[in-house]
């Protein structure tokens, strides 16, 4: 604890910085379906079965045309790199990741955001990769990853 005083006021202020650990508590509803997917390894994406229109992230109406009627439907473990960069600067959350390459993939027609298992420099856009999920040791969240295939 300590007393500062305000850049702007001149006030005094008490600041007291503390550490503490967050628990979110959401209600799946609709995107059970999903989680239960990628806790077996399988990424789903949604389509509109009114007007084909596909989502991903899922979404539970159709924003092309009103639509409630949506499945979901599997992606397929092979898309297409369309971008990547390296991230060198990290969100809090990450501060303790080597420096790791994010990528743009497009499969199934959605695209999905996710790490690539990669050197940078064996990376251009237009190749294919593998989509798989993880959880990396320690964590609590799912993790997309994506990895350049062998080519002959
Ligand atoms: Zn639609």
């Amino acid at each position: 604890m300590s007393i500062e005083y305000d850049g702007r006021t001149g006030k005094p202020i008490y600041i007291d910085e503390r550490e503490f650990k967050v628990r979110y508590r959401s209600s799946l509803g609709f995107l059970e379906e999903y989680f239960r997917g990628l806790e077996e390894g399988r990424i789903l994406a949604v389509r509109c079965m009114d007007c084909g229109a596909r989502y991903y992230p899922p979404r539970s109406f159709c924003i092309e045309c009103g639509s409630r009627n949506i499945r979901f439907y599997q992606l397929s473990d092979v898309g297409k790199l369309v971008t990547y960069t390296e991230i060198n600067v990290k969100p809090q959350t990450h501060s303790d990741y080597t420096d790791y390459i994010v990528g743009v993939v497009e499969v199934d027609g959605v695209k999905l955001v996710g790490h690539v298992n990669a050197k940078f420099e064996d990376l251009k856009p237009d190749i294919d990769v593998s989509i798989s999920v993880d959880r990396r040791d320690g964590d609590t969240y799912y993790r997309i990853i994506f990895k350049p295939l062998e080519r002959d």
